[in-house]
């Protein structure tokens, strides 16, 4: 007994010594954060286009030192090993890099360059901390036990039309194989979370996200005379109201968002139209769930057709996100450590968010955690929402983020050592 405690008190002393190395390593790449993360912020690319995003990334982590800085996966992908000078288990971390469509509107110093297009997701700050993670850690191999994959992903925002493209080309071109890591890491930065702040959810995070296409046929005729033609405008109504019953047919406790976004129909006010095109959202925070209202969907629209005497049909878009799902294990071992770098006060359970991660198809093959890191800060007024024009974050942010990062990865490391 006296052993173990004794054996318990070195290795909490001895994380203490290690927290403080890696602290003063991180406060002496502060300002390199900062100015990589402007430098990313004043060159962003658009999803499956990271082609300059993805050569500064190589660059570094070639001059750090990494075994192996696999570039072209899924495209403008990287990924890169750190082997630990210690025995231990392999683990993958993951930062996403492509930003929006949207025009920056800050008048900073780093404002984008590139016309309409911005890092208002924040994804500058994710590769940021990631790459201060790898510096680091580069420079502390020897005690490292186990094995780091770094992997740089392109496309999260969801890969241009007719393309393929972000987590899933990843895992299909073998990020997760040979040999399969034991656990994957990520973060994403919340706006509304302040600085020095992290959240968390243990099992779902964010939503599925699928994205619908209803389509009803109708025939033209003259307004004046719709029995002579199908009137595809009150059959599509009678869909949208339907769907909003789904609401009834799925159990209380579990999160539905089905959102119409889109309709499209007819040519004139006195023509019955041709066909209507709604297009929607689907959100859920269960597979279970997801696969229900899907079936549900599909058979309300296919049965208020037949009963108007016409035919409609559903598209589902490319493969939407699966739920964000945190591993509970991994949850519950992983909080500790961001309790211990960040005090217990400052790590904070977060609800579920409705929103979607392509983070979640890593999910999916091996344990995850994903938990989401304060940038915002009413005091400096940085609060804008991210996917905004006004989107920033509070750079101090950054250096958090490593050492939380950091903490998390090594710590896992020394818990599964021996297994
Ligand atoms: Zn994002």
């Amino acid at each position: 007994m006296k052993n173990l405690l004794l054996c318990l008190a070195a290795l909490a002393g001895s994380a203490q010594t290690r927290d403080e190395k890696v602290a003063r390593a991180v406060d002496a790449i502060r300002d390199k954060l900062v100015e990589t993360r402007r430098d990313l912020h004043m060159h962003p690319e658009l999803s499956n286009r990271e082609e300059r995003t993805s050569r500064v990334v190589a660059e570094r982590l070639r001059a750090l030192g990494f075994d192996d800085v696999k570039t072209g996966v899924a495209r403008h992908g990287v990924v890169a090993t750190l082997k630990g000078g210690r025995p231990g288990p392999l683990i993958a971390v993951r930062a996403d890099m492509d930003a929006l469509p949207i025009q920056e509107n800050n008048n900073v110093p780093y404002k984008s360059r590139n016309a309409g297009v911005k890092h208002a997701c924040g994804h500058d700050a994710h590769v940021t901390i990631q790459l201060g993670v790898a510096e680091v850690l580069s420079r502390m191999r020897a005690e490292i036990p186990g094995v780091i994959r770094f992997v740089f992903q392109p496309a999260e925002e969801g890969a241009p039309q007719g393309e393929e493209g972000g987590a899933p080309l990843m895992i299909r071109e073998g990020v997760l194989d040979n040999p399969r890591p034991k656990a994957i890491f990520g973060l994403h930065v919340g706006a509304q979370e302040r600085v020095g702040r992290v959240s968390y959810a243990s099992g779902p995070l964010l939503a599925s996200t699928d994205a619908f296409a209803v389509i009803v046929d109708g025939k033209v005729t003259h307004g004046a005379y719709p029995h002579t033609g199908i009137d595809p405008i009150p059959i599509a109504a009678e869909i949208i109201q339907a769907f909003q019953t789904i609401r009834r047919r799925v159990i209380a406790n579990q999160p539905i968002v089905l959102t119409i976004g889109q309709i499209h129909g007819g040519t004139r006010n006195n023509i019955l139209a041709g066909q209507v095109r709604m297009e929607g959202t689907l959100r859920t925070l269960d597979e279970g769930v997801r696969e229900q209202v899907k079936s549900l969907m599909k058979q309300m629209t296919a049965g208020i057709a037949q009963a108007n005497g016409t035919g409609a049909r559903m598209e589902w878009f490319d493969a939407g996100n699966p739920v964000t799902f945190n591993d509970p294990a991994l949850v519950s071992k992983a909080v500790p450590s961001l309790q211990r770098i960040l005090g217990v006060a400052n790590v904070n359970r977060a609800e579920p968010q409705m929103g979607g991660e392509d983070f979640a198809y890593y999910q999916k093959v091996i344990p995850g955690f994903f938990y989401f890191l304060g940038v915002g800060n009413p005091d400096k007024g940085i609060t804008a929402m991210q996917h905004t024009q006004d989107f920033d974050i509070d750079e101090d942010a950054l250096a958090i983020g490593v050492k939380a990062q950091i903490a998390v990865l090594l710590d896992y490391l020394e818990r599964e050592k021996q297994n």
